[in-house]
């Protein structure tokens, strides 16, 4: 049972900022001449996509999808569903999957299966972060804030049961 949560600063807001400038650097450059249609995932990313977008120089397309994968708050079951998937055409576009976090990677395994299937002309993966000691399925990640350790983060769009997503910085949150 949980008695007390506790939020421990991890990255702050100025650290976010610098490495979402940096990853925008990096895809203003490869995609440069291109129109990427950016898929983010839902919800957690939503406020990295904002404040990365903001920042690409590039005739981009925007799309939203939303995965269910029935686990708890802090564990996915392993199973995941579409739950709302691409609206935009997919076929022959530049893609760029938006994430905020890669943890066991069954999630970004299962969209980027889905996505496949469309035919685009590219797939690329973008993360905010990565947790590459609870892998259980191969990712590859071309876009990379930050690596992060075994623990459990909210803050910055990311949630536990829905709470914290406001938080301007990433927390661990511990028992
Ligand atoms: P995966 O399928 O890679 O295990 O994880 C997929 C989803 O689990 C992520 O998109 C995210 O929604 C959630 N998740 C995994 N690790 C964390 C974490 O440390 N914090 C939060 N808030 N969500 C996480
Ligand atoms: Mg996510």
């Amino acid at each position: 049972m949980v008695f007390q949560q506790q939020l421990k600063i991890i990255i702050n807001r100025d650290e976010i900022a610098k490495a979402v400038n940096r990853l925008a650097r990096e895809i203003n450059r490869d995609y440069q001449g291109k129109h990427p249609l950016l898929v983010s995932v839902l919800r957690g990313s939503f406020m990295f996509t904002a404040d990365l977008i903001r920042q690409l120089d590039l005739p981009l397309e925007l799309d939203f999808v939303r995965l269910s994968s029935y686990g708890t708050a802090r564990e996915s079951s392993g199973r995941v569903k579409v739950v709302q998937g691409t609206k935009t055409p997919v076929k022959d576009k530049d893609v760029l999957v938006v994430e905020d976090i890669v943890d066991t990677g069954i999630t970004i395994s299962f969209l980027l299966d889905y996505l496949r299937k469309k035919q685009p002309a590219s797939l690329k993966v973008c993360t905010l972060t990565d947790k590459p000691s609870r892998r259980r399925v191969p990712v590859p990640i071309d876009y990379r804030g930050f690596t992060v350790p075994n623990k459990f983060i909210v803050g910055y769009g990311l949630d536990c049961d829905q709470r914290f997503r406001n938080l301007p910085d990433i927390y661990t949150l511990e028992d």
